[in-house]
């Protein structure tokens, strides 16, 4: 029971990584938020009695969410898009493509054919989110002199990604942000630490083909994609009084990857 008394929100709670963070918290005596753009995914993880529906993308819907909180000991920014399930077919073919090449002739050309709104989705839930998200959180951390925030990064943001330069500079910010705010909120008592994990199976990610799966593997170490709790181990970690003198740092549970 290693968070019992405590009152914990975490956002995109309703799949993947963030629900497995959720339900460990839980599990671990804390009182837990679980925010989701869907309700119905958000109910699913705790019950509806611990849903909050809010697109954190939208500052309005964030201030209301948090409107309703009295305390708050831990936030952990989670929600995340990827790409759409057409771009993951392109992304597939691409990708085996380029396996098979030599010279490659399979360019990714992302960047030259991106628009705008796509460019603008990524950014606004992730570092948007994260910044609304904080921001809100913080007026209810400051007084009361303490509070731990953990931000989803990604080793995209460590080592890129070829085929979403969108999604690893969002993710890179959030790295920037994390540790920017840690220094800001140290003398508040609040500590802010990001967790940057490797290919982790969850929904995101079930639309990789078993061809770049396989060949992912040869780039990880210990040989295995991660868990999503995997993830919830290294939120604990970092959400727990074990991380006291923790802060402004990024743990990055990759297999060894990088
Ligand atoms: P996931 O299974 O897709 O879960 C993300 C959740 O966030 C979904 O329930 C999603 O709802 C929700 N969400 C999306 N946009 C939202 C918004 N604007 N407001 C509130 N909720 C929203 O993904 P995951 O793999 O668990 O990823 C969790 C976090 O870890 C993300 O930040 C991701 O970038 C990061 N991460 C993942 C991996 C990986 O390999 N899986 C690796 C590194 C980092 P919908 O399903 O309706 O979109």
């Amino acid at each position: 029971m290693r968070l019992s008394n405590k009152v914990a929100l975490v956002t995109g709670a309703g799949s993947g990584i963030g629900r497995a963070i959720a339900r460990r918290f839980h599990d671990e005596g804390a009182f837990v938020y679980v925010n989701d753009i869907r309700a119905a995914a958000a109910e699913e993880t705790l019950g509806a009695d611990r849903a909050l529906v809010a697109d954190v993308s939208d500052s309005g819907q964030v201030a209301t969410m948090f409107s309703s909180l009295e305390r708050l000991d831990i936030l952990v920014n989670n929600a995340g898009v990827a790409e759409s399930p057409e771009r993951w077919r392109e992304v597939n073919r691409i990708a085996e493509a380029r396996l098979e090449e030599s010279p490659i002739t399979s360019h990714w050309d992302v960047t030259v054919s991106m628009d705008d709104s796509t460019w603008r989705r990524m950014i606004a839930v992730h570092l948007d989110g994260t910044f609304f998200c904080t921001r809100e959180a913080l007026k209810i951390m400051n007084p009361q002199g303490s509070g731990v925030i953990i931000n989803l990064s990604s080793t995209a943001a460590l080592a890129g990604l070829a085929d979403a330069p969108h999604y690893a500079a969002a993710k890179a910010g959030i790295l920037g942000y994390t540790k920017a705010v840690a220094k800001e909120v140290a003398s508040r008592g609040i500590r802010v630490n990001a967790i940057a994990p490797g290919f982790t199976q969850t929904p995101m990610t079930e639309l990789v083909s078993d061809k770049v799966r396989s060949a992912s593997l040869a780039t990880i170490p210990m040989g295995r994609w991660g868990q999503a709790s995997d993830i919830a181990a290294a939120a604990l970690f970092l959400a727990s009084d074990d991380a006291a003198y923790v802060t402004g740092q990024c743990l990055s549970p990759n297999g060894g990857a990088l």
